[in-house]
């Protein structure tokens, strides 16, 4: 799958991937390589825009890591949008099964798109991987084979169906399932729905009975991928019109442009769940984002380099901290790489909060009060200040407070309320240093 997107992609990022520098220019061609290549991959407009304009807005102005290639970058960056716009975290792609047993399930959409083989198909994935007790039933009274088809199904993943009653309603037989599927211990029912050639009201009216009647726990749209842009539409109108908790994409095995993955979440705002990879009862996958954006790029290689770049730069400057730490010292410039190093990898309670023996002055780092927005102003603060004032903050008197508030666009309260920040860190470090916990210190930010 995926494979004529995944082709355009690679010529882009070899080209790029040759450079040593990259400038905005470099980064307005390339993406208006990717950009055609989405399109050319039937991606929805919006999202293909959408897409470009965060990877631009990324790319450009990125500080590059050492040790790697601006190029490489600029793949790590396309692979993230790509695993955002694909969307569903691992926990969202995930069939719920929490509700009380029989959990029901409720499969949708049109006929031919795969649901009675997506039904067989995820009952043998409930059974074997998840170890359910899982009954299938057809509420497809229209095709006189439907029914039997599913019965077949069952029988080759080994789980039950409901007995066929001639004559019977879908709500009927819907109720008749849980019912039985209560007295029978099983754990999951799911039941197959009419397709139809069409969305038409009639059809909507039938499962939106069913599922108030049954209150799924999953009411899964099962849609084509190979249909593009169309699945995508459907599964927009089957969510308005009865609300879908989840899309299953089927014959994405033969699907080689991926434009529906792509477009399906930012969309619908409904995760796609499950994949159907080919006609066999086993060939159906899990959906997970990041798989899929490194089977779209063929780039995972790439994209474990950068990160693990970009961790051990984290370590590194962790380490130069804490070499500082251990000196006690703390004037204003360790406290402006400090202010930076916070930006970058999450808070100072939870840097100092790793170290042995600082829960006694937990209070006091709180006190100190360090939030995201405050950051970008007390960094401008410190590059207003001199260097001599920056080593030595005691100099901060009214005069220069008043220069520095002006040249940094602040104000004195807010420069007196960063020095006092300063000075309670300052104090922490000191005791830091008198506690002399060299071992356990290093041994924390190691
Ligand atoms: P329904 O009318 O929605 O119940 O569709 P069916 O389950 O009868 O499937 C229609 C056809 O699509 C059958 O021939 C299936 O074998 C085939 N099919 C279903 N899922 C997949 C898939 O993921 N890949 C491929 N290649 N074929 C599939």
């Amino acid at each position: 799958m995926f494979e004529s997107l995944s082709n355009r992609l690679g010529g882009v990022f070899d080209k790029l991937r040759k450079r040593g520098a990259l400038s905005e220019d470099d980064v307005s061609e390339a993406m208006r390589e990717v950009r055609v290549a989405l399109l050319e991959a039937d991606v929805a407009l919006p999202v293909v825009k959408d897409f470009v304009k965060k990877v631009k807005e990324r790319a450009v102005g990125q500080e590059v890591i050492k040790s790697v290639t601006p190029g490489q970058m600029v793949v790590k960056i396309v692979n993230d949008v790509l695993v955002e716009t694909l969307g569903a975290d691992d926990e969202e792609s995930q069939i719920n099964l929490r509700a009380e047993a029989p959990v029901p399930i409720l499969m949708v959409g049109l006929q031919g798109s795969g649901k009675t083989t997506t039904s067989g198909k995820l009952a043998l994935r409930l059974r074997t991987r998840e170890r359910k007790k899982v009954m299938v039933a057809s509420l497809d009274v229209y095709r006189p084979a439907a029914q039997k088809q599913l019965e077949v199904v069952a029988g080759q993943a080994e789980v039950d169906s409901l007995p066929i009653v001639m004559g019977e309603m879908p709500v009927a037989i819907a109720k008749r399932a849980m019912s039985e599927g209560r007295k029978g211990g099983y754990d999951v029912v799911i039941l197959d729905t009419a397709g139809r050639l069409h969305i038409d009201q009639e059809l909507m009216d039938e499962v939106a009975q069913v599922r108030d009647a049954v209150k799924p726990a999953e009411t899964l749209l099962v849609t084509d991928a190979m249909i593009g842009q169309d699945a995508v539409n459907l599964a927009r109108e089957f969510n308005e019109k009865i609300g879908i908790s989840g899309i299953v994409l089927t014959r994405v095995d033969g699907d080689a442009r991926g434009g529906a993955a792509l477009s399906m979440r930012a969309v619908t705002g409904k995760p796609i769940k499950l994949l159907g990879m080919g006609e066999k009862l086993d060939q159906l996958e899990g959906f997970h984002a990041d798989r899929i954006a490194s089977r779209i790029l063929g780039m995972g290689d790439v994209v474990s380099l950068v990160e693990k770049a970009a961790e051990s730069i984290e370590a590194e400057e962790a380490e130069k901290m804490a070499a500082k730490l251990m000196e006690g010292k703390f004037d204003m410039n360790d406290m402006l790489s400090q202010l930076r190093q916070i930006q970058k990898m999450g808070d100072i309670k939870g840097i100092l909060g790793m170290m042995p023996g600082i829960g006694k002055m937990q209070k006091q780092i709180e006190n100190a009060n360090i939030d995201d927005k405050m950051i970008k102003h007390q960094e401008a603060i410190i590059l207003s200040m001199t260097a001599k004032e920056r080593a030595n903050p005691a100099l901060m008197k009214a005069s220069r407070k008043k220069r520095v508030a002006a040249g940094s666009g602040t104000t004195v309260q807010e420069i007196n309320k960063l020095l006092k920040q300063h000075q309670q860190m300052a104090d922490v470090m000191k005791k830091m240093k008198k506690m002399g916990g060299k071992k356990g210190l290093m041994g924390a930010m190691s």
